[in-house]
Parts: C-alpha cells; structure tokens; sequence
C-alpha cells in the first residue's frame, strides 16, 4: 500500500505538532509504522491523503453512528452557517437539544452544553463534589474520562497505550483525592467506601468500558454500584460520551436499566462537531451557575452550527429506532463471522461484544477488567492491525479502543471485514 504523501505529512507534521498529532493515539505508536493522514470520507469509508480507501471502523471514535458526510447533518450544518457561526448568547436550538436530551435519557431532568467530553466529566465532578461538600472521587481502573487531571490515574485509552496512566504534571493533591478499584469488582468498592467514610462525592464509571477495549460490566454489578451510592450519598456518575445514545436510545443506563445520578455525553450527540454536555438529578443539576454556586462557563458552548449537528442527528436516531436494530445484527454478524473463522483456525482468543461496539483481544482469557485487557498480546495486535489496514479496514490503532459500527456499513462491508480479519489471523500467525 502506497501512503507516501501520509509519510511526508507525518515527518512534516513532528517539527511543528508534539508526537505529530493532535490527540496521542492517533500516532500510531502501539501498532508502529507511520499513520495514514485522512482526507474524506463518505458513508462507511475513508480515504487517505494517497486515495487508499478503507471501510471505517473507528468513525471518528464513535459520532459517526450513521457513517460519514450523513446528508441530513450536512444540510443542518449547511443551512446553520448562513446565520454566523457563533453568538456566545442564548438561542432556540439550545433548547430544542436540552429537552430533546431529557426525553431521550430519562435520569437527567436538567443538561449543560459543553464542547467535549472532557469538558462533561470534569464539570460533573465539580458539581458532584459541590452538592456533596466531599472531595474524593472513584473511578475504575482502565476506565478513561478525558484528560481532566482527576482522571488521568490509571486511566484507559491513549494513557495506558502510551504507559502513562499515571500522568506527570498531576498534582499529588489531586492524585490523592482520586480512588480507584478494579472494573466488576464490587466488594474492593465497598472496601474503599468502608475506609473513606463521608468523604466521596462521586464515583464515576463508563457502564460498558470502550476505553481498555469493550469490556461488558458483569451481571448485577451497576446495580450494586447504585446500591453503595444510594447507601452512602455518593453521586452516581455514567459516562455515556462512547455509549450514549448508541447502545440504545437512553444509552447503556437503558439497556441495563440503571438510573444514574449524572450522566455524561459527547460524540453523536454532536453529529461529529465538538459538543459535551452533562446532566441529570435537578436538585444537583440546580447547583450550576448561574442556577447554583458551582461555576462552569464556556464561550463556544451550545455553539449553534454544532448544535444543529446533534439536534439533527438525536432527532434522527429518536425517530429511527430501526438504527439500533440495524446495529443489533450488524454487531452479532461480524462476531458470529469472526467466530467461525476462529474456529476453523483452532483460535480462541477473546471477543467482547455489545451491540456496534466491540474488540477483538489477543488473549485467551476472558476480558473483564484491566489486568485481563493486559494479558493480550500487544505486539501481535500490532501485527493484526496492520494486516486489517492493507486490506483496506481502518481500525483503532491499539489493542485498549473498541470499535464503532456504524448503519452505513451493508453486508457486504462486513463481509470484507469477516474475510479480512481471517486472512489477516492467518497471515499474522503463519497458518
Ligand atoms: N469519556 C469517555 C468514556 C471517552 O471515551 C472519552 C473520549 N474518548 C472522553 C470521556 C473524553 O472525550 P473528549 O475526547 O471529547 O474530551
């Protein structure tokens, strides 16, 4: 495969931009080689800056549920332009997305706008410590929340691709209000709650992880998380940036029926514009300035072209319950293909699926927490994606991301995808 001119741009791109890019994992660092630079893409493919076309599998890390350059979102951002790009003042739009939102997720009773989903998580954790008076927070090992410095303690994704959950430049204060307990793991949760009486504010968890891989909760575990919260008046915070609005129209917290303190959300709910926004309880929800004491501000936010974007495209999916459907067998046919395939090469390794989200690990052991995603065998990931991308299937670049499916991709795509991963299996195993 020729990618020169993504070379070029890459060696370019290291004299000006630290590592070359603009958000770390996109290096390509944990599977090694130069990454592709991308110039389009329409429905369920990518192009490259060398015109190699690729079905898409990271959709821009999961917005991009209805494939790409969706021509209603086109249109919505097209007609939004024509009057200005940002007015940093109130507008209709932002209230049509505040009670379109309400009605799709029903824990959250009130939501701010922000402009990522880091911006989400971290200013739920301030309004969660708020109302608390508390100042601890627990997350999950793995579990990754953006690059608030809360989160970034044994955090998933591009912290732990790079080995630096654990990020400098974090203070030890900081750290040291931030418990963590291994994913699934109820009893070390009641253990830290037991040790840390009256001083936990939140504790905050994807409900399915994207960010050490696809990794499911175990069964009766989100329930016993509510349980400990309600017992101990610890907020309950969902990050549903990957999951919301996905995994069913009311996210993960309506597939596993849980309702949540806080929910966080980002990714479709922009249409793939940057957008965030947090939400939930109003007693708590009441607490954000101007409403409440908690200041949280933003001058893009609620930004009318990307809230033309999200509206458009929540509207759509609200509409359209026959996208989860699609999704549904889209997801069980790719991991019924991957498992025959298996199979029939004496394979086992382990594929954790839900819906359009899943991961293939190269592990035998089954993937239900941390220590289990690291057990896979990271160079031959490497290997892998490799051997996916030269048959033209774009992928997360580390063995720590799930993949998004998204309506645009037929069968015939994922047929590509079933045949590919097993000529990709045999090629990297010598079979
Ligand atoms: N929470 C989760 C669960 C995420 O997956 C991400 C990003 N992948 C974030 C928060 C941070 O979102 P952003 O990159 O938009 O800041």
């Amino acid at each position: 495969m020729n990618i020169a001119t993504s070379q070029h741009l890459f060696e370019k791109a290291q004299h000006f931009i630290p590592g070359g890019v603009n958000s770390p994992v996109r290096a390509f660092r944990a599977v090694g080689g130069s990454p592709v630079f991308i110039k389009s893409a329409k429905g369920p493919y990518v192009y490259d800056e060398d015109d190699n076309e690729y079905i898409e599998l990271i959709n821009s890390w999961g917005p991009m549920i209805l494939g790409h350059a969706n021509e209603l979102i086109q249109k919505a951002v097209y007609d939004a332009i024509q009057h200005s790009f940002s007015f940093g003042a109130p507008t209709r739009r932002e209230v049509e997305m505040a009670e379109l939102i309400v009605s799709m997720v029903p824990s959250i009773e009130k939501v701010r706008m922000v402009n990522s989903g880091t911006e989400a998580t971290m200013s739920a954790i301030r309004v969660a410590r708020g109302f608390t008076g508390r100042d601890k927070i627990i997350k999950f090992e793995g579990c990754y929340h953006g690059h608030g410095d809360s989160f970034l303690i044994a955090a998933g994704s591009g912290a732990v691709t790079f080995g630096t959950p654990d990020s400098p430049g974090v203070t030890k204060g900081v750290a040291n209000d931030t418990l963590t307990a291994p994913f699934n793991d109820l009893e070390a949760v009641q253990t830290l709650v037991n040790a840390n009486k009256n001083d936990i504010a939140a504790l905050i968890l994807e409900p399915v992880v994207g960010n050490m891989g696809c990794v499911l909760p175990a069964e009766g575990f989100l329930q016993g998380l509510r349980k400990i919260c309600d017992e101990e008046g610890i907020v309950l915070i969902l990050d549903e940036v990957m999951t919301g609005f996905r995994l069913a129209k009311g996210g993960a917290q309506e597939r596993f029926g849980i309702s949540p303190d806080l929910t966080t959300l980002g990714k479709i709910i922009g249409g793939g514009m940057p957008v965030g926004a947090y939400g939930g309880r109003a007693d708590i929800m009441n607490k954000v300035s101007p409403a409440g004491p908690v200041y949280q501000a933003g001058t893009l936010s609620g930004n009318p072209i990307a809230m033309s974007a999200g509206l458009t495209m929540l509207n759509y999916l609200n509409d359209h319950p026959e996208v989860y459907t699609q999704l549904e067998a889209s997801g069980e046919k790719l991991v019924n293909g991957f498992k025959a395939s298996m199979q029939k090469l004496g394979l086992n390794y382990t594929l954790n699926q839900i819906g359009s989200m899943y991961t293939l690990f190269f592990t035998d052991q089954p993937v239900t927490d941390f220590p289990s995603a690291k057990s896979s065998d990271l160079p031959l990931f490497g290997r892998y994606f490799h051997a996916m991308l030269d048959r033209g299937i774009y992928m997360g670049p580390s063995q720590f991301e799930s993949m998004f499916l998204s309506t645009a991709l037929e069968d015939k795509h994922l047929d590509k995808i079933i045949k590919a991963n097993e000529e990709s299996l045999k090629e990297i195993l010598s079979l």
